[in-house]
């Protein structure tokens, strides 16, 4: 492969001898990239040929060699979500090399595997940045949401919230790691260190979070849909102590519970299954509305939390635990033009683990 430095203004090739600060380096690449667009909230992704972008001054482009599905993609192309601006490129589990880098770029090299998650921008002066809560920021800009995501052949993230990912491992099994993975660590941290641990729901994150748990050496009890049979010997074989239906009451009190699936049903029946001083976890992004329940199930110090996005540093921890952990994503494969039938079988059920597209 070819790589060159080029001083870029505007997109022209500018005077080689124009200031350091508009250096950018470049890997010879094509003009143009390829993308699934959302234009209209509720319509289909359509199969669309956009001329190349360049990074900023501290942003990167990557060439994508994996995006994973996430359920909060469907919220997005359904129209779920606040505040819906379209046209966008769905997908924020990325994983590609770089293959452009603005000149202010620190610490990232061109050629190298990075993963890009949800959390593609924050302010860094809001309360919530200044304390350590940079998911909750006031001003942040999301992967895929409102910022253009990974269902493409490049795309162009804020090098700063990029993860450098080595190179061992594929990049289709590792893409269900920066959302999937993510939140559901993030969950895992919140739920606490009870050791029986129930999750509702199991499918992307839910897969890879008992393999964590397990290695944690809790014992994991997973609710699917009432009769997924297959589901739940899918979940008992990676270690679930018992899988059953949600409407199932499970053989033991549990510690705390993660709800995975958006379903707001699931809320007291998890309440009704956590013990005094238990805790629920909310882990999705948008949930169907919570019927009301009684009192007494939240009574005797139980909590009910939700989890918001991700923090760099969970980032961090997480992907640097995953290979130790020796954590194996199940993935069905895609072709980037086969998303919206990837969106479909999500919506639907139609697979186990992660979808995967590959451009
Ligand atoms: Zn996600
Ligand atoms: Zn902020």
């Amino acid at each position: 492969m070819h790589v060159c430095a080029v001083d870029i203004d505007d997109g022209k090739l500018a005077h080689a001898k124009r200031p350091r600060a508009t250096l950018l380096k470049v890997m010879q690449t094509e003009r143009s990239m390829h993308a699934m667009v959302l234009n209209k909230v509720g319509g289909a992704l359509e199969w669309t040929e956009l001329a190349d972008r360049e990074p900023g001054p501290d942003q990167i482009r990557v060439k994508v060699g994996a995006c994973g599905v996430c359920r909060t993609d469907l919220h997005v192309v359904d129209g779920e979500l606040a505040h819906p601006q379209v046209p966008i490129i769905p997908g924020h589990e990325i994983v590609g090399r770089i293959d452009a880098l603005g000149a202010e770029v620190e610490g990232l090299q061109l050629g190298e595997r990075v993963g890009i998650p949800w959390l593609s921008h924050t302010c860094g002066v809001c309360p919530f940045c200044a304390a350590h809560r940079e998911n909750l920021c006031d001003q942040p800009l999301f992967t895929g949401y409102t910022r253009d995501g990974g269902f493409a052949t490049a795309t162009i993230a804020d090098a700063r919230f990029a993860f450098a990912l080595g190179d061992s491992g594929t990049d289709e099994s590792i893409a269900p790691l920066l959302c999937a993975g993510l939140i559901g660590w993030r969950s895992l941290t919140i739920a606490g260190d009870g050791k029986h641990l129930g999750l509702y729901g199991f499918g992307a994150a839910a897969h890879i979070l008992a393999q964590v748990a397990k290695w944690q050496d809790r014992s994991v009890f997973v609710f699917t849909r009432p009769g997924d049979l297959a589901t739940q010997a899918f979940a008992r074989s990676l270690g679930a102590t018992w899988a059953g239906g949600s409407d199932e009451t499970p053989p033991q009190a549990l510690d705390a519970a993660i709800i995975f699936a958006p379903i707001g049903d699931l809320v007291p029946s998890a309440l009704k299954a956590v013990r005094k001083g238990g805790r629920v976890v909310c882990a999705g992004i948008h949930m169907s509305d919570i019927p009301a329940f009684p009192y007494r199930l939240l009574w005797e110090e139980r909590q009910l939390l939700s989890v918001a996005n991700l923090t760099r540093q969970d980032g961090v921890d997480f992907l640097r635990l995953a290979p130790q952990i020796g954590i194996v994503t199940k993935t069905t494969r895609y072709r980037l033009q086969e998303a919206n039938q990837a969106l479909a079988d999500l919506r639907a059920g139609r697979f186990e683990g992660a979808a995967v597209l590959v451009p």
